[in-house]
């Protein structure tokens, strides 16, 4: 069945009722309603059809975040062509990949990038933050019905393409039944309901922003909080006309940092939800201290969807990304791919509705990542304690070897951040003569005093076996980070390699 189908099912009696309320940046004040849903994709659809684009085509779109993207996503269901969202900070380079790659029938991109790269075969249309531009222009004079694609279940939906901080980013293919049933099953684990508002401040080119939290709202007929981008100020602002808000863990830092985040200003919050990356500790003591609130952190990827989450109901643990989303089946495994002995550390793999078809054109790469049943290897490392609950110890690949031996980088980083006059640190491997490979920690001290780095390492010894230990620490003013606020390792270890 369509997705958007699926939505329009869920959509409000009253139409007139509003989905998009933008609160900040160029078309700050517009509203869309159900009814300009309803109308504007079916526009939209019929403009994609009039451009070329046939079901099963892919149509990327390199745009800033705006109402008119969110809608171009729901034409693209509605048409049965394959979604294909870029980060916009992307380069020509990039560019260049994706369109050989992927082949859209449309390429929609911000009218500064028009010239910059040979589309090919695609129609090159233009978007601009405003809502403006060539996909748009004359669009009232489209017919406002359109009849959604018939599809099944695994017809694609979507391609994203993963951060690909190793080799050539890979497209993962996302069905109609993915996404629906991902969306569904959040939606009742969060306890949606009539009243919920949600606060939407992630950018919607990655699967948080533009299937955790759109889909969610979608099937709860409800509205959105829209603002282009994160900033602070601008979310303080629309916390009192919201009850739920999605973030990454840099989000909420960041309005911790701000003396007029207070427990009043949450006063109509009902629920905080985090990942994308990994949350502290500190972070989570320090917002509910704060507001009185307990984040509640998930966890996902971009060919998953969301595989696990702390409850709504019951306890919420620091430091764990909680239990299987229902319908979701998770197993800790060897390197074999034998599971291993309850409360051991392995490869997290995850089996359900969930979980995506295939990469994009890469048959061998989609064999590699599957074992025998449908589990899908997330190359994520973690353990399940005898409650079912998940925690996470980092990306198998950033796992270090330090003479023969296993470092997990989380641990050591939860000791260091708790070190005096460190605010956050990230652990990874640099080859080394003598073992193979040598710890290595790159660390944030807090405010302006110096940090001595022997004094984080003495810190770490007094606290974890020696070989744990970082044999250097560098002392750097921030982490690398990409836009879901996710640590770049890769880019540590180039960095700090010489
Ligand atoms: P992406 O495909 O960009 O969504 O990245 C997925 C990866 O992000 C996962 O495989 C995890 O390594 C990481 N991730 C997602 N959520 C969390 C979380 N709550 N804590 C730690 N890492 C996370």
């Amino acid at each position: 069945m369509n997705l958007y189908d699926i939505f329009q099912e869920c959509f409000p009696a009253d139409r007139s009722a509003p989905f998009l309320e933008i609160a900040a940046g160029a078309a700050s004040g517009r509203r869309v309603s159900y009814a300009d849903v309803e109308a504007q994709t079916a526009r939209l659809a019929n403009r994609l059809e009039r451009l070329g684009a046939r079901p099963g085509d892919r149509v990327a779109a390199q745009v800033e975040k705006s109402s008119e993207a969110v809608l171009l996503y729901l034409a693209c269901l509605r048409g049965g062509l394959v979604y294909l969202p870029l980060n916009p900070a992307y380069r020509r380079d990039e560019i260049v990949y994706f369109l050989a790659d992927a082949e859209p029938a449309v390429y929609a991109c911000v009218p500064e990038r028009l010239g910059e790269v040979d589309a090919g075969t695609a129609q090159l249309v233009t978007l601009d933050a405003a809502g403006g531009g060539s996909l748009v222009d004359g669009l009232e004079g489209e017919a406002a019905e359109f009849s959604s694609f018939d599809c099944d279940g695994d017809t694609p939906a979507a391609i994203l393409y993963t951060s690909g901080t190793t080799g050539r980013s890979k497209g993962a293919v996302l069905s109609h039944a993915n996404l629906a049933t991902n969306a569904r099953a959040l939606h009742a684990a969060w306890g949606f309901s009539p009243d919920d508002v949600l606060l939407h401040a992630l950018p919607v080119f990655h699967a948080h922003g533009l299937f955790v939290a759109l889909n969610t709202t979608l099937l709860n007929g409800t509205s959105i909080q829209f603002l282009p981008r994160f900033d602070p100020r601008d979310v303080l602002r629309c916390l009192s006309k919201s009850t739920v808000m999605m973030g990454v863990p840099t989000h909420y830092t960041r309005l911790l940092a701000e003396a007029e985040f207070t427990a009043e200003r949450c006063a109509t919050m009902r629920l905080f939800v985090s990942g994308s990356a990994p949350l502290r500790t500190a972070t989570f003591e320090a917002f509910r201290e704060r507001t009185g609130h307990t984040l509640l952190e998930r966890y996902g990827m971009t060919e998953t969807g969301m595989n696990t989450s702390n409850p709504l109901d019951g306890e919420r643990v620091a430091g764990s990304v909680g239990l299987p989303v229902p319908g979701v089946e998770c197993r800790i495994c060897d390197a074999e791919g034998r599971v291993v002995d309850p409360g051991e550390v392995g490869g997290l793999e995850v089996r359900g509705p969930n979980v995506f078809r295939e990469y994009w054109r890469m048959p061998e790469k989609t064999a590699s990542e599957f074992r025998e049943g449908g589990w899908f290897v997330t190359g994520d490392l973690a353990r399940i304690d005898e409650r079912g609950y998940v925690y996470l110890v980092g990306r198998a690949r950033d796992l270090v070897i330090s003479g023969g031996l296993n470092v997990f980088p989380k641990e050591v980083e939860g000791v260091i951040d708790d070190c005096p006059g460190v605010f956050e640190s990230a652990v990874f491997g640099l080859p080394d003569a003598d073992f193979g490979e040598a710890v290595c920690a790159a660390v944030v001290a807090e405010g302006d005093e110096p940090l001595d780095p022997q004094a984080v390492t003495a810190f770490v010894k007094e606290r974890l076996a020696g070989f744990k230990a970082p044999k250097k620490v560098f002392v750097v003013a921030a982490l690398p980070r990409n836009a879901m606020g996710k640590v770049q390792k890769n880019r540590l270890r180039e960095e700090h390699g010489e």
